[in-house]
């Protein structure tokens, strides 16, 4: 793939990542027939005054030293040129041993299931700092700040990069070509889906 991109080439986002592993229909109905889901999106976001609130309550400082922190970017918005996707990733932390790591604070309870949800929102991350900053990433972490701020470490290793990148290959070429993914293998998850009515 080339390291270039222009105003032709498609860019997904770190949410269609999401999205598209929820279900890779949501892709082609979100992007290929431009039906956009209902408001009550699966990925809820929490705005202004509530995550304002939230951060003054995390102490943001204590979390960065206790893992070994020496510089930090904040809110950074990335782009790869080379795997074309982009994202904002909460904090770029660089650390003593000479890597650099994601941090994403979730306005929640820490939940162990919703965990694996999150692996491949930090691996992209991760794969955001590779590229950009040229270092090496082997780890990210989320934070839970209702959960008294309760850090977890996730390794990424070689292959979760492999596998991110096959991910959004895919989801390029559902846009691209209009191609119709397989359904989710979970039908628990058509029940309440909005795009029921129409997907055969
Ligand atoms: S109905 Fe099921 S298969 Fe179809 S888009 Fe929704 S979750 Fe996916």
């Amino acid at each position: 793939m080339e390291a270039t991109i222009n105003e032709n080439t498609t860019i997904i986002t770190i949410s269609d990542v999401l999205e598209y592993q929820f279900c890779p229909r949501f892709i082609y109905f979100m992007h290929c027939l431009d039906i956009p889901q209902h408001e009550e999106k699966r990925f809820k976001v929490l705005k202004g005054r509530e995550v304002h609130e939230e951060r003054k309550l995390t102490n943001r400082e204590y979390v960065r030293k206790k893992l070994h922190c020496i510089e930090k970017d904040s809110e950074v918005y990335l782009v790869s040129k080379l795997h074309h996707i982009k994202g904002i990733v909460d904090e770029v932390l660089f650390l003593e041993d000479g890597t650099a790591a994601p941090l994403e604070y979730k306005f929640a309870e820490y939940k162990e299931k919703l965990f694996s949800t999150y692996k491949y929102q930090i691996v992209l991350q991760g794969l955001l700092i590779k590229e950009n900053y040229g270092k090496e990433v082997n780890r990210g972490y989320i934070c839970y700040t209702r959960s008294n701020s309760l850090v977890k470490e996730l390794e990424i290793t070689p292959s979760d990069f492999n596998k991110a990148i096959e991910i959004i290959e895919d989801i390029i070429e559902i846009i691209e070509k209009g191609k119709y993914p397989k359904a989710t293998r979970s039908g628990n998850k058509c029940i309440d889906c909005c795009y029921r009515n129409i997907c055969v």
